[in-house]
């Protein structure tokens, strides 16, 4: 061998190692460079630095792979310098698609001959159609994945050699590292975000069964501060006697649930009553957690409060067994008398007056029973907020005192109306009837024979406002708080019929023309005052009806 092919081997030797020093600079400033992108964007500008630095750069573009749309997300792209905005386009005949599909790079030396004629809209203010002549496509992998593309193109043919295609190469390399950082990060985000906004209770739980990550709610639900509850610590190492009583009945039902995790078993729908305070019935579900490999990794534990379903259903069951026993009394009555009137006219009874008592029975009884149906019906409907409202002109003393006149005519009692001035408004009648009925036939039923029972009428600038006054058995301030609430009924009423159904229902008409009902009592004995407002102009009572717990 000559002097003059060793020298040129030397060079050439010595050019390679040259390239490759330069390409492994490259990776490690691009690499520091794009750990920082905050987002896809910016990544796009330190990828496009880095690529414009080593090869002909004109056009660069930057997608992304939606697999499960199966489109190319083009994230930025740069023609001779100017920055244009990205798009969608499905997976293709072009370059770009094909190297989506294959996951292999491409050199496109003269696209005129290689491939499909191209002519490219960037966004260009003029809406130019450009032509780039040559190019190379790389794809961003994450192993066999391809997360997308990094493309330069130029409008010279043969701008590249395959070196370039290596170039490119470690870019799109450091690119993948960067997009599935970024990936995770949106993912970590979005995760959190969906806990912090869930209202369920979530624990997750790892393999040897100790709790890492709980949401808002279940640190509402636990009640526990940091203090108290040691993240990563088995549940039977944490000092649980510290912990408040409810967390503490929370954890006792946690810990069979922990177990069957830690050997691969979910649970559903397991129910807890938690006794301590208030009666809660939580519902709790817990699914285990595994690596794509299939290794344990622990698991999610959600809680669902479900006390209020489980009141829903006592009360339909209390509602049955209402609607049970106050309907069979008045069938039973009208069945005895229609069999009587039935029994009279087949022994040739002509008396008509025997026969009127037997006939105005049944349509008495007939009229109890009509009223209980319409009662359930209307609170199934207010339950499933469809009560409806129809106003007309109403006069609420003329009201009144019609409700009053109509009922003083069977009350032991002496019902006093203070109801001089009229005060009309839009309001729905029956529905207000319906309101005045049920406060005064509860003054009635819990109050003494003979005392004397006051309805007044009186109206202001803000609205009218009706008061019905007993001299009964009065309520104490915890009563108070709670009787607007479905199916509630006092200590004091446990001696008449009723299903505590009455003064929900009157409370839902009145929120639903955009008034409010309340109680006034100063204890037990002292007698109650029960008040609802009504504004006098429709538009100051766009209310729902709403249940008032206050
Ligand atoms: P019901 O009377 O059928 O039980 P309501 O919904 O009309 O149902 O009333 C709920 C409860 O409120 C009653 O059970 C009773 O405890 C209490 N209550 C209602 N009106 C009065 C009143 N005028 N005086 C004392 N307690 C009352």
């Amino acid at each position: 061998m000559g002097n003059a092919p060793r020298a040129a081997v030397f060079d050439s030797l010595a050019a390679t190692e040259q390239q490759l020093r330069a390409r492994l600079e490259l990776a490690n400033r691009l690499g520091a460079l794009a750990a920082d992108a905050r987002d896809l964007a910016e990544l796009f500008r330190v990828l496009y630095d880095e690529t414009a630095r080593v090869m002909d750069a004109t056009v660069f573009l930057f997608a992304l792979y939606d697999e499960a749309s199966a489109t190319v997300q083009v994230v930025r792209q740069m023609d001779r310098g100017v920055e244009h905005s990205g798009g969608t386009f499905p997976l293709g005949k072009g370059f770009t698609s094909e190297v989506i599909r294959t996951g292999a790079p491409r050199l496109v030396r003269r696209w005129s001959a290689e491939g499909p004629p191209v002519r490219l809209l960037y966004g260009t203010e003029a809406g130019e159609l450009v032509a780039p002549q040559s190019g190379v496509v790389v794809p961003i992998l994450s192993g066999d994945r391809v997360l997308g593309v990094l493309s330069a193109q130029s409008y010279r043919p043969e701008a590249y050699e395959d070196a370039d295609v290596l170039s490119l190469g470690a870019i799109a390399v450091q690119a993948g590292i960067t997009v599935k950082r970024l990936h995770h990060e949106r993912r970590a985000l979005q995760l959190e975000a969906v806990l912090a906004t869930m209202n369920d209770a979530l624990l997750i739980v790892d393999a040897r069964g100790a709790i890492v990550q709980m949401n808002r709610a279940a640190r509402e639900l636990l009640c526990l501060d940091s203090a108290s509850l040691v993240f990563g610590q088995p549940l039977e190492q944490q000092r649980l006697e510290q912990w408040p009583a409810t967390a503490r009945e929370i954890a006792q039902a946690l810990v069979p649930v922990i177990d069957a995790l830690r050997s691969g078993t979910g649970v559903v729908d397991v129910e807890i009553e938690l006794r301590s305070g208030q009666l809660r019935v939580l519902s709790l579900s817990a699914s285990v957690l595994r690596s794509p490999g299939g290794a344990l990794q622990g698991g999610v534990v959600v809680f669902r409060d479900v006390t209020g379903q489980r009141d829903l259903e006592r009360l339909r069951e209390d509602i049955f067994a209402m609607a049970w026993h106050d309907m069979k009394t008045p069938i039973t009555v009208i069945r005895g008398h229609a069999e009587l009137l039935l029994r009279r006219l087949s022994c040739g009874e002509r008396d008509p007056k025997v026969l009127e008592t037997d006939a105005a029975s049944i349509v008495t009884h007939t009229d109890h029973l009509s009223e209980l149906l319409t009662t359930l019906f209307d609170v199934s409907c207010l339950e499933a907020g469809l009560l409806s409202i129809s106003r007309g002109p109403t006069d609420l003393g003329a009201l009144v005192r019609d409700v009053t006149e109509g009922m003083q005519s069977t009350a032991r009692h002496h019902i006093k109306v203070l109801a001089d001035q009229s005060v009309a408004g839009e309001w729905d009648k029956r529905r207000i009837r319906q309101v005045l009925m049920n406060l005064l036939s509860n003054a009635l039923k819990y109050s003494p024979e003979g005392s004397t029972v006051t309805v007044s009428v009186a109206a202001d600038e803000r609205g009218a406002t009706v008061r019905v006054r007993d001299e009964g058995i009065g309520l104490d301030g915890p009563e108070l708080a709670q009787l607007f609430r479905r199916g509630y009924r006092a200590e004091g009423a446990r001696n008449e019929t009723g299903g505590g159904l009455g003064l929900y229902f009157s409370n839902g008409i009145i929120a639903a023309h955009g008034g409010r009902m309340w109680a006034e009592s100063l204890g037990h004995g002292q007698g109650s005052t029960f008040c609802f407002t009504l504004a006098l102009r429709e538009e100051h009572s766009a209310g729902r009806p709403v249940e008032d717990r206050a």
